[in-house]
């Protein structure tokens, strides 16, 4: 769970990435960073917190140069300290190195242990830098030929963006989990995670990069190239039900159409007899909108997202019940009160929030509550960079439905199919990872880090 921008050829380019981390700020609010190439150095800033914290003024104004990268992060791989924050720069005999990558290499400890052995010595504990390692221990003419043979010795998700001497390098994995975008922005050549970062830029000629492609830019020469193609794409499915923003389109789709039609075929797999749809803000919002035009209920915003909440807040010496959840949301009694709620949610997890949500809903006057999720049950950890808790925390991994709902409160509870989660992705479903709803890896591993056991990677193991 990271964003990336980058930009090659334009006077601002920080200033730019600045303002394209700031689109992508759902992606990582744990640290940010920018680096900038200004023909002679990198200038680099890094540091804890949101985009705003760290970039004032005179922060950008000393980044200067034609080409920068940055990166919001929110750690999946690695420890949440500054000196896990992106980007990662080198030097190695081809020059200076600037990397950020959003993604996750599942078995990079494997190939760190085995640079560790043979010398390396890293400086975070991200899965990151061994990509940088494999570069500088195989210099070729071309960085770009160091890049393609160091991303042929890992596997996993990634979408990368490298700044070197001579240009912009940016990658996307042969399985294509996270995506990555292209587009011609005023002069430049920018890229982002998604496609939000583009539209204040008013960037033209947005594409996306192919699975496997890897692009060079230097100034206005674009060159492509291409990983060894894999069995099966991967695009991570779940970009679409939580992660991206609804005002981006990926691999292909508008973010907020795939979530309202989300929200329509649960209305027709899983009617519920009630007065209101309530979503629960913001991953709700469309789902519920789509649920609402489908059945017929009217949609009422019956509960109010906080959105000054920052990523810590005191806690009140005298206990008040719920009240992480409380200080985020906070129900509209006048619209609750007596009535029967269908209230829509994107997913599930470990059913903490959900069960605190239904009893908010409940303490506001709710008759009923019928909960409806726009996504199958999440069963499985990723491991290609989204944040899940262990197998163990998984709620869905343990329960069984109706045990679900009763831990949940609800009076109802039903889920979206996989099947009809597909259905309304243009892509070919087979072309999607979703391996957090039904196991299915696509990339083989040997061990989880996580669980510190072997994990399964076949299709039988995963339909247990
Ligand atoms: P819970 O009921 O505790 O499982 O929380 C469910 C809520 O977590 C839903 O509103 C989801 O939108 C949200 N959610 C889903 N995936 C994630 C994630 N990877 N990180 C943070 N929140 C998530």
């Amino acid at each position: 769970m990271c964003g990336i921008f980058g930009i090659e050829g334009h006077e601002e380019a920080a200033y730019f990435t600045y303002l394209g981390l700031y689109a992508l700020q759902h992606r990582g609010q744990e640290s940010a960073g920018l680096v900038s190439w200004d023909e002679a150095q990198m200038h680099v800033e890094r540091g804890m917190g949101e985009v705003a914290d760290i970039f004032k003024p005179r922060v950008l104004s000393r980044l200067e140069g034609r080409r920068a990268i940055g990166h919001t992060r929110y750690s999946t791989s690695g420890t949440s300290v500054l000196n896990n924050a992106q980007p990662v720069v080198v030097n190695t005999s081809m020059g200076p190195l600037a990397i950020v990558h959003n993604g996750n290499l599942p078995d990079s400890h494997l190939v760190r242990q085995r640079l560790e052995k043979e010398g390396s010595i890293f400086q975070t504990t991200s899965d990151t830098e061994v990509i940088l390692h494999l570069m500088a221990r195989n210099p070729r003419e071309r960085i770009v030929d160091s890049l393609l043979s160091a991303l042929q010795e890992v596997q996993g998700a990634y979408s990368l963006l490298l700044v070197t001497e001579n240009g912009l390098i940016a990658a996307r994995d042969p399985y294509g989990f996270r995506p990555l975008l292209m587009a011609e922005c005023q002069g430049g050549t920018a890229f982002a995670s998604e496609s939000c970062a583009f539209d204040l830029l008013e960037a033209t000629r947005v594409e996306e990069l192919q699975p496997g492609e890897v692009v060079v830019v230097q100034g206005d020469n674009i060159e492509r190239y291409h990983l060894p193609p894999v069995h099966k794409p991967s695009r991570c499915a779940f970009e679409h039900v939580y992660f991206a923003r609804p005002d981006s389109n990926i691999f292909g789709d508008s973010v907020s159409s795939v979530r309202t039609a989300m929200g329509r075929l649960l209305a027709e797999e899983s009617p519920a007899n009630a007065e209101i749809v309530v979503p629960v803000p913001d991953s709700g919002l469309f789902p519920a909108l789509g649920f609402s035009k489908k059945s017929g209920i009217p949609f009422e915003l019956g509960l109010i997202r906080n959105h000054y909440v920052g990523r810590t807040f005191i806690q009140p010496q005298q206990s008040i019940r719920d009240f992480g959840v409380r200080v985020k949301l906070n129900p509209v009694r006048q619209l609750i009160e007596g009535k029967k709620v269908v209230l829509v949610d994107d997913s599930i997890v470990r059913g903490t929030t959900s069960r605190k949500i239904v009893r908010m809903v409940r303490d506001a006057g709710a008759k009923e509550i019928h909960l409806r999720i726009s996504s199958p049950p999440t069963r499985w950890p990723c491991h290609y960079g989204i944040d899940t808790p262990r197998r163990e925390e998984l709620i869905a991994a343990r329960w069984e439905l109706d045990e679900i709902c009763g831990y949940i409160e609800a009076d109802s509870l039903a889920y979206l199919s996989l099947e009809g989660l597909l259905g309304c992705l243009s892509g070919e479903p087979a072309s999607y990872c979703t391996a957090c709803w039904n196991g299915d890896y696509r990339v083989p591993m040997t061990a989880d880090p996580r669980q510190g056991r072997l994990f399964p990677i076949s299709t039988e193991d995963a339909d247990r």
